[in-house]
């Protein structure tokens, strides 16, 4: 029997995917499928799946395309992409609010960004903020540091209020993916959005001597009154991987003044006529900002010579047996 499925979740097993009428079993992949191109389904995908009633184990035969992705450079890899997640409506950056590292939420806006989908900053254990100076600068500079479209929340899991105001970001038929450092609270939000303790919090995995980087569980948790929401445990490089339409759409006042730069391809140094330099200089654009958005430009620039690198070395050599 043929049947069209979404997986929902991937540990060291098989694949669990989950059909619309809520039937769920464990997967392996078709070889034609994971043959020559490697093709896996991630959390999140849509698939077609072969499910015989005498076998044992289901098969995933094709992965429909991905309305949306997330992906970031293979941390193992010099030049190959790694898809985390796809077919989902927001992207929750989660971060700490009593320790903010604006370079490392800039990284992981322009990781949501590009993917397409609404973005949604959750500070998080605001309940840990020294007093409310900080908890209000804090906020205000994350605003800022956001674009006007995404939304900025402060939650604290003692807040019953705050985290509702989560659960409003993620309605039925909405599935939101939730990234951010370990021990930002992630697990601990997941859990109250489900209503149940589905997902160990690093406390738990720590204690229980499994280590807290150990945990490579994806699962799509059933929000109460809500959607979806899938934590990414274990998340720790977010190396860029061909993100100019993540970094146009973090930085669009930059973007947008670099329309009017008089080369095209202007790189913001020293070339006359920049008018984002020239907006730095006039305070409508902050200094640090450009700073960032040239450094992950870099980055990002760096990468793709990397790929094509490594693309035509793959064109050379032909198809390589493995
Ligand atoms: P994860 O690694 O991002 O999934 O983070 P966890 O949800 O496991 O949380 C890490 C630690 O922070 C745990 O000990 C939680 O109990 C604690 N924690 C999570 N949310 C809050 C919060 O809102 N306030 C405070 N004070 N602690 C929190
Ligand atoms: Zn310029």
């Amino acid at each position: 029997m043929r049947l069209k499925a979404r997986v929902v979740q991937l540990d060291r097993g098989f694949p669990l995917v989950r059909t619309e009428d809520g039937a769920q079993f464990r997967c392996k992949h078709a070889t034609a499928l994971v043959k020559g191109k490697k093709h896996r389904a991630v959390i999140g995908d849509e698939v077609m799946v072969e499910a015989d009633e005498a076998a044992d184990i289901a098969q995933i035969l094709e992965i429909l395309p991905r309305r949306c992705s997330l992906v970031r450079k293979d941390p193992a890899e010099r030049s190959l992409p790694q898809t985390l997640a796809a077919n989902f409506d927001v992207v929750v950056v989660a971060h700490p609010l009593f320790e903010l590292n604006i370079r490392r939420l800039e990284r992981e806006l322009v990781l949501a960004h590009e993917t397409g989908a609404r973005v949604v900053v959750a500070l998080t254990k605001a309940d840990l903020a020294q007093d409310e100076a900080q908890l209000r600068d804090t906020t205000e500079l994350v605003r800022a540091i956001a674009t006007n479209d995404d939304t900025v929340l402060v939650v604290s899991e003692f807040d019953a209020p705050s985290v509702e105001a989560l659960r409003a970001c993620i309605p039925a038929d909405c599935t939101a993916v939730l990234i951010g450092r370990s021990g930002v609270g992630k697990s601990s939000l997941v859990n109250l959005l489900a209503g149940s303790e589905v997902q160990q919090t690093t406390a738990v995995r720590e204690t229980d001597g499994k280590g807290r980087h150990t945990t490579v569980n994806r699962s799509m948790v059933a929000v109460r009154d809500g959607g979806w929401v899938v934590d990414m445990p274990g998340v720790r490089g977010l190396g860029l991987w061909n993100a100019d339409a993540g970094i146009a759409a973090a930085f669009p006042d930059i973007d947008k003044a670099a329309m009017e730069c008089r080369f095209r391809d202007c790189k913001h140094g020293a070339e006359p006529g920049c008018a984002v330099r020239e907006a730095v200089e006039a305070g409508r654009i902050p200094p640090q900002r450009l700073e960032s958005y040239l450094r992950l430009t870099e980055e990002n620039e760096q990468q793709k010579q990397r790929n094509e690198e490594a693309s035509r070395i793959r064109s050379r050599g032909g198809r390589r047996k493995r």
